[in-house]
């Protein structure tokens, strides 16, 4: 094993902070297309002052790059100049069950489990942990959608769907703008282990578990294997990735060990899983969800994901839920730095982070082609943060783009954009927004937020009519989040 691709930055290393620079309108052009010039984050660096075009009505990137080009000076578009702004691609959140978006974050009772059923049905004397959805799911699913579109996340797989806002690349009724792709299949229980059935030497789960053939029919097969830490964690695997690990049918039906890890299938959680388990992983082309905060605080620990990373897995991002995980991908990312240096003494690079919230995220969803990039032909989903993130993780150099991006903070968005449509920009771009759009204080700062048109009602009337629910608009560190602290 060699040293893992990441690298350690220097804790002192001081540098003068480029200034905010908040972004403003230069031009309004009459075409519809759409010039934003500022640092661009791209796979091979941040490039400064660079310049995007999005195309009008396709919704897509048409142009990346420093801007010089003569076709691109034609163009009859607006300009919108955001000086050292760092603009990324819309985040993508690989792991959420969305409906779960009115709930409080689950209190600390101190109990760390070795398996999910310890909690979800209460199993082996742990506490039963309930997170009812106050009022209705659909409801609950669109405020989860405004929140994470508010933190800069235009995707996600959460298991539930509202028309609008983020896309929802589970559901093809849920793509949004025109994006066609085969959307991707999420499943809580492979195994048909619902009610909470925890085995160990064989694969006696429920009647109907999830078997090769079927598996290997979807675009992308996401699903929670081994959520644990014990010898049943490590047991689902073993069902799910061994033709020959449990040959006898159960008389009920399932009882079979099957094998779905393949190139189309991504791996929630896997926190059950032995390194030797990862190097199967990682030779079968198979991707991993990782969910730091959620591991932290249900089990007292995480993946070490450098292990996956060296070993060469695409490994992206999910909040997992807002009972016990991060309310966005930002405050994963949070906890995922942290978490990794203090179990593992590893700092993980911020643009290794922000892979796992674009482009692997979008790799392990199957829209590689289509999302996760600012590139020519992809969807112009983007997010555009102000370099003014809080500095709380003080071993980052405050001047990297990554880190900037990945760390930012809501009240430091300028901009998130789905498909070429603005759905929240800072004050400075309010001259783009249409006319039904409304304007918002988040944490001290005021925003455009454009959502009406696909919510049904203003922001304002749906915040009121859920009022005293988990909020949808944030400060830096979101109340009752759940502890990153591991405690094994
Ligand atoms: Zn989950």
């Amino acid at each position: 094993m060699g040293m893992p691709k990441l690298f350690l930055i220097p804790s002192l290393f001081f540098l003068a902070l480029a200034s905010a620079s908040p972004c403003k309108v230069t031009r309004r052009g009459l075409s519809g297309d759409l010039i934003i010039r500022g640092t661009v984050l791209t796979s091979e660096a941040a490039l400064a002052n660079a310049t995007i075009l999005v195309h009008t009505p396709s919704g897509k990137i048409a142009y990346v790059g420093d801007g010089c080009d003569s076709g691109l000076r034609a163009v009859d578009a607006s300009v919108i100049e955001c000086g050292h702004s760092i603009i990324s691609p819309g985040f993508i959140n690989t792991h959420e069950h969305i409906e779960f978006s009115t709930v409080n974050p689950l209190s600390d009772i101190g109990e760390r489990v070795d398996h999910r059923h310890d909690w979800r049905v209460g199993a082996r004397g742990h506490t039963l942990r309930a997170a009812p959805v106050n009022g209705s799911e659909i409801n609950a699913t669109a405020w989860g959608e405004l929140r994470h579109v508010f933190s800069g996340t235009t995707s996600i797989i959460g298991g539930q769907m509202v028309p609008g806002l983020a896309r929802n690349l589970d559901f093809i009724s849920g793509l949004e703008d025109g994006l066609t792709a085969p959307a991707a299949y999420w499943d809580v229980f492979p195994l048909d282990d619902a009610l909470g059935i925890l085995r160990n030497g064989d694969c006696n789960y429920g009647s109907t578990p999830i078997d090769r053939e079927t598996a290997g029919r979807f675009n992308r097969y996401i699903a929670h294997v081994g959520e644990g830490v014990d010898a049943e964690a490590a047991n689902e695997f073993a069902c799910l990735s061994n033709m020959t690990y449990d040959t006898l049918p159960a008389t009920s039906g399932g009882g079979r060990s099957t094998d779905i890890v393949a190139q189309n299938t991504a791996l929630i959680h896997a926190l059950g899983l032995s390194t030797a388990d990862f190097d199967k992983v990682a030779a079968r082309g198979a991707k991993i969800v990782w969910s730091p905060r959620s591991n932290v605080f249900l089990y007292g620990k995480t993946l070490n994901v450098s292990y996956l990373l060296e070993a060469g897995i695409t490994v992206a991002l999910g909040t997992d839920w807002l009972p016990s995980g991060s309310a966005t991908l930002n405050r994963e990312a949070v906890c995922g730095a942290s978490v990794m240096r203090e179990s593992y003494g590893v700092a993980l690079a911020p643009k290794t982070l922000w892979e796992m919230m674009t482009i692997n995220a979008a790799k392990v969803a199957g829209f590689e082609d289509k999302l996760g990039s600012l590139e020519v032909g992809k969807m112009a989903d983007v997010v555009i943060f102000n370099g003014e993130g809080e500095k709380e993780l003080a071993d980052y150099d405050e001047s990297d783009a990554f880190a900037q991006a990945v760390f930012g903070n809501e009240k430091d968005i300028e901009l998130v954009m789905r498909g070429g449509r603005i759905l929240l920009a800072s004050d400075g771009i309010k001259d783009l927004a249409a006319e039904t759009c409304e304007t918002l204080s988040f944490d001290g700062t005021n925003k455009i937020v454009c959502v009406s048109n696909e919510l049904g009602s203003t922001f304002e009337e749906f915040e009121a009519f859920l009022e005293g629910v988990y909020p949808a608009r944030l400060p830096t560190i979101p109340p009752q989040e759940p502890t990153c602290e591991p405690t094994r």
